[in-house]
């Protein structure tokens, strides 16, 4: 399948890329996005719980970890952001 430019160019499915986090450093954790830690919008915070999710594009894995919860642990095949399968090697 051929990606688009935007798929490509995602920042939430390459890790390392330049998002920028509340903390002003980046919110890779080598190829785990935290997204609790973006500032940008696109991922809202509830003030009243607590929780993290972080995104794992090479282990293609989606971890929500919460006050006394279990993790759980959701398998994807493509980036929730672009859309990008991410079980093909990109050209
Ligand atoms: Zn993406």
């Amino acid at each position: 399948m051929e990606l688009t430019e935007k798929q490509k160019n995602c920042k939430y499915c390459h890790p390392g890329s330049e998002l920028e986090g509340i903390y002003r450093n980046s919110p890779w954790d080598d190829n785990e996005l935290n997204l609790e830690e973006l500032d940008n919008g696109v991922v809202s915070t509830g003030r009243d719980t607590w929780g993290d999710i972080s995104f794992n594009p090479v282990n293609k894995t989606l971890t929500s970890v919460g006050s006394g919860v279990d993790p759980l642990i959701v398998s994807v095949n493509y980036c929730p952001m672009c859309g990008r399968p991410l079980n093909e090697e990109e050209e």
